[in-house]
C-alpha cells in the first residue's frame, strides 16, 4: 500500500511539527542546498533520533527550527511550528516577560487568553533575535551541542553561564540563579557542584563539560532538546555515563529528545523513533525497532551493513557504503543516493525524485522500491 504521509497524529501528542523545510546557504562558491523538503512531527515526551552521515543536514535541521542558522543562510520555504504546551505558557519567565512588557507601555507578545490551551507557534515567521524567539530559544527549546569547549564561554566560570540562563527565562536574582545552578548540576552528576559553579571550562574534564552544557540545556526544563553529537567527543565509559544521565533525567523531566548523531548504538539505545537523512531529506522514518530490524531504504540498509556486529555476524566482514555524499552545491536529478545505491534502476532512479510514502503504520520511506509514486 502506498499513500503520502499526512499528519501522523493529533496535534495534542505533537510539541513540534516541521512540514517542508527548505533551508539554502549563500556563498562565493553557490547556493548549498542544505535542506530540500524536510517533514517530521516530534511527539511529546518521545526521544526521536536523526541519523545520517556529515553533511547531510542534520544539524541545519535544528539550527533552523532553533532559529540560530548563519547569516549566509535562509530558509526559504517550510513551516516550523511549536505547540506549546500550558506549562511552557505559565512559566515564570513567560509571565514575568508579559508583565514587564505592559509596565514599559508596549504590546506585549504573549496571549494571555490562551493560557490553558495548546499554542500554535510558527517559528518561522518570527524574528530570530526578537523577544518572542529570545524567550522560546533556553525556556522552551534548548539545545546541547556537540564541542562543549567551543561552546562554553571560556572567560566565565560555569556558575556565571548557567545561572546567566536561569536568571534571564526565570527573572530570579543572581542568589537564586546560582543555587537554581548548583541543583541542576547535581541533578547531572556533577560531584562538588559548589565547587564547580567557580571553575572555568578549561579547568574541567571533557566528560565534566558536557554534563555542564546538559545542565545548562535542561536548566529552564525546555520542552524539546536538541542533542548534536553531544557525546562525539567523548570517550566510550564517560559517553555511557552521559547516555544513562540523559535518559533519566529524560524520564524525570518528561522532555522531548532530539538525539542528532551519526552513531546507530547510540540511537538504539536511546531512541524511540528515527528519521534517517540523506542530502538535505528524510529518506527514511520509523520507529527504532523497525529501523533495526525491518530496515527498507538502501541507505539505511548500507548504514547498517556498515556497522561492527557482535554475536553470529561478527565475523562477518564490514561493507563500506561505496563512493561518498555528494557535493551540495550539485544538483542531482532524481534520487538523490542514486549514484551509490546497489538496487539502483537506471531509467527510473536517476529520472525523478521518489515520493515519501507510507508503507506500514508509521514506517514512511522515499524509493521506488516500494512505490513509483513521485514527487511534484
Ligand atoms: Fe536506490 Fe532507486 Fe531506491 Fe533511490 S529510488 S534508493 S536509487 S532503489
Amino acid at each position: 500500500m502506498s499513500d503520502k504521509p499526512g499528519p501522523k497524529a493529533p496535534e495534542q501528542d505533537i510539541v513540534l511539527r516541521v512540514n517542508d523545510l527548505h533551508t539554502y546557504f549563500y556563498t562565493d562558491l553557490g547556493i548549498s542546498r542544505a535542506l530540500n523538503g524536510v517533514s517530521f512531527d516530534i511527539p511529546v515526551g518521545k526521544v526521536m533520533g536523526v541519523v545520517g552521515e556529515s553533511g547531510c543536514g542534520k544539524s541545519v535541521t535544528a539550527l533552523s527550527i532553533m532559529r540560530l542558522l548563519p547569516k549566509s543562510s535562509k530558509i526559504i520555504k517550510g513551516d516550523i511550528t511549536y505547540f506549546r504546551r500550558p506549562q511552557h505558557n505559565g512559566s515564570a519567565g513567560a509571565s514575568d516577560q508579559i508583565k514587564q512588557k505592559s509596565e514599559n507601555g508596549q504590546q506585549g507578545f504573549w496571549i494571555d487568553e490562551n493560557a490553558g490551551k495548546v499554542q500554535e507557534i510558527r517559528l518561522n515567521d518570527l524574528d530570530p533575535m526578537g523577544p518572542e524567539m529570545r524567550h522560546i530559544r533556553g525556556a522552551e527549546l534548548a539545545m546541547i551541542f556537540q564541542e562543549p569547549m567551543t561552546s562554553l564561554n571560556p572567560v566565565y566560570t560555569i556558575g556565571d553561564q548557567i545561572s546567566e540562563t536561569i536568571m534571564l527565562h526565570q527573572r530570579v536574582n543572581k542568589a537564586e540563579g546560582l543555587r537554581r545552578a548548583i541543583d541542576i548540576l547535581e541533578k547531572v552528576g556533577m560531584s562538588n557542584p559548589k565547587l564547580i559553579v567557580g571553575n572555568y571550562p578549561h579547568q574541567l574534564s571533557g566528560g565534566m563539560r558536557q554534563r555542564a552544557m546538559i545542565a545548562m540545556g535542561l536548566s529552564c526544563h525546555p520542552a524539546v532538546l536538541f542533542a548534536d553529537e553531544p557525546t562525539t567527543a567523548l570517550d566510550v565509559t564517560t559517553e555511557a555515563q552521559i547516555l544513562d544521565l540523559m535518559r533519566d533525567l529524560q524520564a524525570q523531566f518528561g522532555t522531548t529528545i532530539v538525539f542528532i548523531t551519526h552513531n546507530l548504538g547510540v540511537v538504539a539505545q536511546m531512541c524511540d523513533s528515527v528519521s534517517v537523512m540523506y542530502l538535505g531529506r528524510i529518506i527514511e522514518q520509523t520507529s527504532v525497532d523497525e529501523i533495526f530490524y525491518n530496515p527498507k531504504h538502501p541507505y539505511t540498509s548500507a548504514l547498517l551493513n556498515s556497522i561492527p556486529h557482535i554475536g553470529s555476524r561478527s565475523k562477518e566482514r564490514l561493507q563500506p557504503i561505496r563512493g561518498v555524499v555528494p557535493d551540495p552545491y550539485s544538483k542531482i536529478v532524481g534520487c538523490p543516493f542514486h549514484p551509490r545505491c546497489n538496487a539502483f534502476m537506471p531509467g527510473k532512479c536517476d529520472k525523478a525524485m521518489p515520493a515519501q510514502t507510507v508503507i506500514s503504520p508509521g514506517h514512511n520511506v522515499r524509493c521506488f522500491l516500494y512505490s513509483d509514486e513521485v514527487e511534484e
